[in-house]
């Protein structure tokens, strides 16, 4: 995925390389990824991030002005996307009422070590 984020009213939206608003296919459902702050959106007070599936939006903490983050603020917010997805994939999936498709660590696990699974099927022809 090629992306840069464009700044509009405060909330910087993900866009692909053509500068159109970055969208997902999630199982058919299209996804909008968006990019702001704990200003601008008090959702993101307790968290780095939110998937709204009631607007099928995808929010992510842009971190601007946040003492004490992380070194690599990218591939931090990168994995927030993927945890994120995967709550979409889950809802979208009609998973979303099971207790292990609601729990943090489950959804965790699949943004964490999604990237080294698909290396491994693709190592050796799985995929
Ligand atoms: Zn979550």
């Amino acid at each position: 995925m090629e992306a840069a984020y464009v700044a509009m009213c405060g909330v910087f939206l993900l866009c692909d390389k053509e500068g159109k608003e970055m969208t997902v296919n999630v199982l058919g459902t299209e996804y909008t990824i968006k990019e702001t702050n704990k200003v601008d959106d008090t959702n993101l007070e307790t968290c780095d991030g939110y998937c709204d599936t009631s607007t099928k939006t995808i929010v992510i903490d842009t971190f601007k002005d946040s003492p004490g983050s992380l070194g690599d603020l990218e591939a931090y917010k990168k994995k927030v996307v993927r945890h994120e997805l995967a709550h979409a994939f889950l809802y979208e999936s009609g998973l979303s009422c099971n207790s292990w498709a609601k729990d943090e660590e489950v959804v965790d696990w699949i943004a964490l070590q999604f990237p080294k699974l698909l290396t491994a099927f693709e190592q050796c022809g799985a995929i």
